[in-house]
Formats: C-alpha cells, structure tokens, sequence
C-alpha cells in the first residue's frame, strides 16, 4: 500500500495536514528528520506510516507509560499490530512481547529510554530488522525544554550499539533554537530533514475575559460547555481545591490534580478524566504531560501562567482532535503579584550563583511581562502569540476576543480625572468596587453608611455603565496610573504618573472596547446535537465495554462527520473521517442502527 492508502486503510483519512507528507517521504526515503510541530498537528502518523510501509519493526521512544499505552491501543484498534514494552508488564509478559517480537509479530514497539539500557533489550535489537527508530517529544532531551529527562541522553549510546544505525526522526512542539540545537547534536541526527510546521491552531479560540467575579465567569464557561471535557488550570493548590469545590457545590462534578496528591489519587482522577467518567479536572500546571486526550473541548486558565510558554502549551491542549475548542484565560492584576512573588521565592535551583540567578530572574520578569501584555492586549490575541514565538501575521485572525470586540480609540481624560479624584478625595482607602459605587452615587447601604454620599465625587458618573468605569479603572491600573495594593482587599492608591492628568497638564487616550461581541468567526457545520449525544453513548458504552478510552473508539471528528452524512450502510460509514477498515468492519454495525432510527423518525 503506498501512504494515501494507509492514511485511509487503517487511519480513516483522507488527506494529509500540514508538513505530514514530507515528513512520511522523507523518512521513507532513509533521511533522518527533525519535525517540529504543534500539538495535535497530527505527529504520530508521521512514524507510524514509514514504519508500515517499510520492512522490520520501528522503534518509538516515549517518555511516559500512559502515552505509550494510549499510542498502541489505539494502533491495535485501526488493526496494527504493535506493543509496548515497559515496567508496568510482568516478566512474563515482557518475554512474550519479545518472543512476539523477534517472531515479527509488530510492526512498532514502543519503549521508554530506560529499556535501551536493559542488555536484552539491546540483544533483542540486534537480532531482528529495525525499520526506523522515532523519538516523540524530543524536546525531553534538553536541559533548556520543560520537561528534561535525563535518560534521553542514553538515545544517542543506544544507537551507536545498533550492528546497523536505521533512520532516526524526532519529533517535538517545542521550537527554540536551543531546544532544536540540542536535539540534533545530542540524539547525533545526521543531516537530517527539518520542517517547523506553522504554530497557528485554527481550530481553538482565545479569549481574555477580567472578570470581578471569576467564580462567576467560571459557573458560565461550565454551563456553556455542558458535557464537554474541560481542564481548569489554577496557579495553586489551594486555588485548585478551592475552585473544584466551588464547582461541585454548584452541580458540576469536577476532580483535582496537582503535585501534592499522593500518586494513587492522581491516577484515579487522571484516569476517571481520560475516560470521560468525569468531565471536569480542575489542576496546577502539574497535570498535562501524558494527556493526550483529543477531545478537551475547553481550557480554562483561573489563573494568569507565568509565561507564553506555559500558556500556549497549557491551552493546546484543548482540540487536539482539530475540532473547535476554547481557550479562556481569567486575568485579574492579583494574577500578577502572585507571578512575582513566585519568580522572588523561586529556590528551586540553589547550586547557583548569585549573578546567574539574577539573570534568570530577569529573563522570568521579562516573559511574565510579555504574559501581562497577553492579558491586556486590545489587538489580535493569536497573532500576540504567533509573534512571541517568531512567527509574523499581519492579519487578525477575527477568532480571539480582542479581534470580536470593537476598539475606539478615545480621550479618556475627563473621566480619569473624575476616578483619581475620588480615589484621592476619599483618601486612597478602598478598593475597586467601593470607588466604583461612589462615582455612580449607588444608594447601598454601605456607601450611606460610611458617609460617602456626602463626598463631592459622589454620583459624577452616574451615567456611566459601571463596567465601563471598571474597565477604564482597570486600564488605569495596566498603565501605572493606579497603583493596586496586594492581599485580600486590594486598594486603590494614585501614583505619581496622574498628576499630570488630574492638573490637566496632560491629555489621556485609550483604545477602549466600544461593544463586545463574543461569537466566533469560525462556525462548524450545524449537526444535530441529540444524534451526536446518543453516538457518543454508544461510544461510551463501547469504549466501557473495551477498556478503552472513548477517543481510540473514535474522535469527536468521526462522530461530527457521522452527524453531518449520516450513513445508513457500511460503504457510506467507510467514508466517515476516522473510519479505517478495521473501524468498519467493528463499529458499522453499532452505529448505523441509531443513526438509521434517527433518520426515521425525522421522516
Ligand atoms: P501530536 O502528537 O502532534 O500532538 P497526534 O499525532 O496525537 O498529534 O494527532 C492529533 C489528532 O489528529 C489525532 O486525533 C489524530 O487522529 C488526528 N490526525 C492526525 N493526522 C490527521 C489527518 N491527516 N487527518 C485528520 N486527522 C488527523
Ligand atoms: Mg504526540
Ligand atoms: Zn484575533
């Protein structure tokens, strides 16, 4: 079979995305690669079809047992035999996956890089035909990546006690020139074909929102996403506890993870999550790695991550089944403080020198600075985050919430001077809210009683929307004009920037949303939301049946496409995206009935 058969023949494809093509010829070819693609851009099949196509068995390295495991079942269920040898098999069942093995029983056998030490596993190398060796999140062996894992450094040893060095690919996310320079130099890839596949996610939605209440916003983004599997990512983990308890107190289950559960309560909740038993997991940036779970139809961030970084690869992790998904980012200024306090407290590298661990500190302040600028951003959100990692656009993207709110820019000076003023009249002793009342001259009870009815700024705004005054305080604050003081009942103090404002010696002006509108740009196709849920009950109750996550029954995609062309026999259900032949010949018949009773009762 050559690649498009394959593609369609097990992987139920029918057309390559970006870079894939090249990649699959290149290695096919015998070149070694270096692929640098985002997640989800569809890396896998970039190993597993040259491996199919060639002769012997492929060789993937993968750092984690549960992304291995997740890899080959879900091969085994397109109908390609692979296996993975690991520390969670028995002895037993490692010398059966060898014997099978050496028998040419698989066509790709995962491994960690530990196993390349184990001498058996070396001698099982040598003794059959390796077709090619792919190294997934390549990144792991640099230092300077997120996720450094020192065994990975035994690849290139490895390699060298190979009788023959077959081709090596690696294949990783994470682009920067030093990641990439390590990558090559350190797993010796010769010469090696190099793509850097664009970074843009078309399918997700980015979205800032500044909340004054965020479990509020939260309580919305849920209701709004009922059914849908989201992540909610805190900076704590008390946030993470506090926020899972909100939520279930307010009727949507959700469960935690973070680095202070102890490990047998952390696999359950990422497993009950995986598996779709629980919709909702509410986590510190300790939980991701090893999540490949396509179907995350939401990420929310409660907190503010410390950098672009962190944040780009937190919110990818939403739709990497290429199907529309959001990614909300709740920002609050506290968000801030909380960052700096984390880069003043970080002692997580104490061999250092002082002059290094100032450099380091710098360069944190300097990409939490470019995190703020994320959050405040009043132009295009995806290009801010495209232009961060050296990729250029010129068009907004009319997909992110700055590119659907409408910006004026505007003379805002009348009204900062009308908010400084009160904050200065009524001493700099409250907060956001209190100086908000006051200048709309509310009648609550704690305004009357505190007096401050009586003051002159009492009422000056009175018609003006209060979430504009918020929002031009909140500006205010970005830009250094109000000074907001941390700890639970931050206050409003003016800095010295204002009083050129406030003497009239200086005009201000600010882009300011003149209307918000938040529906997106990119509409899927209409599908009928009660076949898609009774598909993916069925989906469910396979998957239970199997032992399986849903996602290796099938994809959202797959279950969308079966929405929008309805098959009623097996020829039309091969043509479903997703649907290989294995897939057909398993799945046809549990799925076309309903789809089938659907279509009656709509006639
Ligand atoms: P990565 O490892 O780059 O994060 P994966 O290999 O896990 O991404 O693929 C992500 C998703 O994209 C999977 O659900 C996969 O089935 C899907 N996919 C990959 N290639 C294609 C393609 N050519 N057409 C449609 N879907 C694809
Ligand atoms: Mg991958
Ligand atoms: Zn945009």
């Amino acid at each position: 079979m050559n690649k498009f058969e394959i593609l369609k023949h097990y992987f139920g494809h029918d057309t390559f995305r970006d870079g894939q093509e090249n990649i699959i010829d290149n290695i096919s070819n015998g070149n070694d690669a270096l692929c640098i693609m985002p997640t989800g851009g569809g890396k896998s099949i970039c190993y597993q079809i040259p491996a199919l196509m060639s002769d012997g068995i492929a060789i993937v390295i993968s750092p984690l047992i549960s992304l291995m495991k997740d890899q080959v079942t879900s091969l085994n269920q397109n109908g390609i035999r692979a296996a993975y040898i690991n520390s969670t098999l028995t002895s037993a069942q490692q010398s059966r996956a060898i014997y099978n093995a050496m028998r040419g029983e698989y066509k790709l056998i995962y491994v960690a890089p530990e196993r390349l030490e184990v001498p058996a596993f070396l001698n099982l190398c040598n003794s059959i035909k390796i077709s090619l060796i792919a190294v997934d999140e390549a990144h792991c062996v640099s230092q300077w990546g997120h996720d450094f894992r020192p065994s990975y450094l035994k690849i290139a040893d490895f390699i060298s006690k190979l009788d023959n060095r077959p081709v090596i690919s690696a294949f990783t996310a994470t682009a920067t020139d030093a990641v990439k320079r390590d990558i090559l130099n350190l797993l010796g890839l010769k010469n090696p074909y190099q793509i850097t596949t664009g970074f843009d996610r078309k399918n997700l939605f980015f979205a800032v929102k500044r909340p004054q209440r965020k479990q509020k916003e939260l309580l919305a983004i849920v209701s709004e996403h009922k059914n849908q599997s989201g992540i909610i990512y805190c900076a704590t983990r008390k946030n993470v506890e506090k926020v899972s308890d909100f939520l279930n107190d307010n009727g949507y289950r959700s469960l935690i993870y973070h680095a202070g559960l102890n490990s047998e309560i952390r696999n359950r909740n990422q497993e009950d999550f995986i598996n779709d038993r629980c919709n909702l997991i509410v986590a510190t940036n300790a939980f991701g790695m090893g999540i490949d779970k396509p179907d995350v139809r939401f990420v929310v961030h409660y907190n503010m991550p410390k950098n672009l970084e962190n944040y780009y690869q937190e919110a990818g992790r939403a739709g990497r089944d290429g199907e529309n998904s959001d990614c909300i980012l709740l920002y609050s200024p506290a968000d801030v403080h909380t960052q700096r306090f984390f880069i003043e407290n970080n002692d997580e590298n104490d061999e250092l020198t002082d002059e290094q661990r100032e450099k380091i500190k710098k360069n944190d302040y300097y990409k939490l600075n470019k995190m703020v600028g994320y959050c405040t951003s009043t132009t295009c959100l995806r290009n801010y985050i495209l232009n961060y990692f050296g990729e250029y656009h010129t068009n907004d993207c009319n997909n992110c919430s700055a590119c659907l709110k409408e910006y004026k820019l505007t003379d805002v000076t009348v009204d900062s001077q009308k908010i400084l003023s009160c904050i200065i009249k009524t001493r700099q002793r409250y907060g956001a809210s209190t100086i908000i009342d006051v200048l709309a001259g509310s009648k609550k009870e704690s305004i009357i009683n505190a007096g401050l009815d009586e003051q002159s700024t009492y009422g000056i705004m009175s018609k003006t929307k209060k979430a504009a005054i918020s929002e031009l305080i909140t500006k205010l604050i970005d830009e250094e004009y109000i000074h907001q003081t941390e700890g639970k009942y931050p206050i409003l103090e003016v800095t010295q920037k204002s009083y050129p404002i406030l003497k009239g010696q200086k005009n201000l002006t600010m882009r300011l949303a003149v209307k918000e509108d938040l529906h997106r740009e990119i509409q899927q196709a209409e599908i009928d939301r009660s076949l898609f849920d009774k598909l993916k009950e069925r989906r469910k109750y396979l998957a239970d049946k199997a032992s399986v996550p849903p996602y290796v029954i099938f994809s959202d995609a797959s279950l969308r496409d079966m929405c929008a062309k309805l098959p009623t026999n097996e020829n039309d259900f091969l043509r479903i995206s997703g649907v290989g032949i294995k897939k057909q010949e398993k799945y046809a018949k549990e799925f076309i009935p309903i789809i089938k009773e659907y279509k009656n009762s709509k006639s």
